[in-house]
């Protein structure tokens, strides 16, 4: 009988009070939503290899000094974190032109951006999750200059981990979405980074094919999605040779 008490239901995880003050269970859901929810199914694995790949990037950027809300991973669905106090901010990192940006600007997918490209997104499900400018996010008390700053040294460290990463693996990063939160000990604050880094928050493709590994398998009708973050994980060496199980679900290492 579960008689933990729910502190909020998002699309794909729910987050349960913690054992202790000061932390909270991070539920990962097997739901795949895109375009605002507006596209809707279940698939069945996805939460414990999104478990799994978010577990692994984020207790490797703790190994390396960047501070993270991730304390340990609890079974196949969760992982304990620090109650953080959520920025309400999409911060997306961008190497090569994909998806919005490519759209609105007009740019060809798979184009070298000049730079990395940070942006902002209001998180706001009725608002459909509208793009802001440092001046919004000041002028409305979302984050101040002190913690923007902060924010997008964050994002350029787990950007230049990440892209290393998966560049050893084979594969691109395209570009990535994070979240960030305040983490209050004591009188001092610090901006961590929070929720999860997963194929559902990021364009990851192969190398040499340049076949998509994320969540574009999904927006985009394209099948296979189990076994793309099934591959991202046997890539990253989560799960051993004989346990990527494409179509029997993943069986994973402990
Ligand atoms: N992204 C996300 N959640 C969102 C919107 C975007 O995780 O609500 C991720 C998305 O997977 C991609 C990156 O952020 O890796 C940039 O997404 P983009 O702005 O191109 O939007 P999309 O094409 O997904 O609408």
């Amino acid at each position: 009988m579960n008689r933990r008490r729910r502190i909020y239901e998002g699309k794909a995880k729910v987050l349960f009070e913690g054992p202790e003050p000061g932390t909270l269970i991070q539920h990962f859901k097997d739901d795949a939503t895109a375009f605002n929810a507006k596209k809707h199914e279940i698939i069945d694995g996805k939460g414990v290899l999104n478990n799994r790949i978010s577990e692994f990037i984020f207790q490797n950027l703790n190994d390396i000094g960047v501070p993270t809300h991730f304390i340990r991973r609890l079974n196949m669905r969760e992982q304990l974190i620090r109650e953080v106090e959520i920025i309400p901010l999409e911060v997306v990192v961008r190497n090569v032109a994909a998806g919005s940006l490519a759209k609105r600007l007009g740019i060809e997918e798979g184009t070298q951006l000049p730079r990395s490209i940070i942006e902002f997104y209001y998180k706001s499900d009725k608002l459909d999750d509208p793009m802001v400018s440092e001046e919004h996010i000041t002028a409305f008390g979302w984050a101040t200059p002190q913690e923007i700053d902060d924010i997008m040294a964050l994002a350029i460290r787990v950007n230049d981990f990440l892209s290393g990463l998966f560049l050893g693996v084979g594969i691109r990063l395209v570009d990535f979405k994070m979240e960030t939160g305040r983490l209050w000990e004591g009188e001092m604050m610090r901006i961590v980074l929070a929720d999860e880094i997963s194929p559902d928050s990021c364009r990851l493709w192969d190398i040499k094919s340049n076949d998509k590994m994320d969540k574009d398998r999904f927006r985009r009708d394209l099948g296979g999605l189990i076994e793309a973050y099934s591959e991202v994980a046997r890539r990253l060496g989560i799960l051993s040779e004989n346990e990527s199980t494409p179509m029997g679900g993943p069986r994973l290492v402990q």
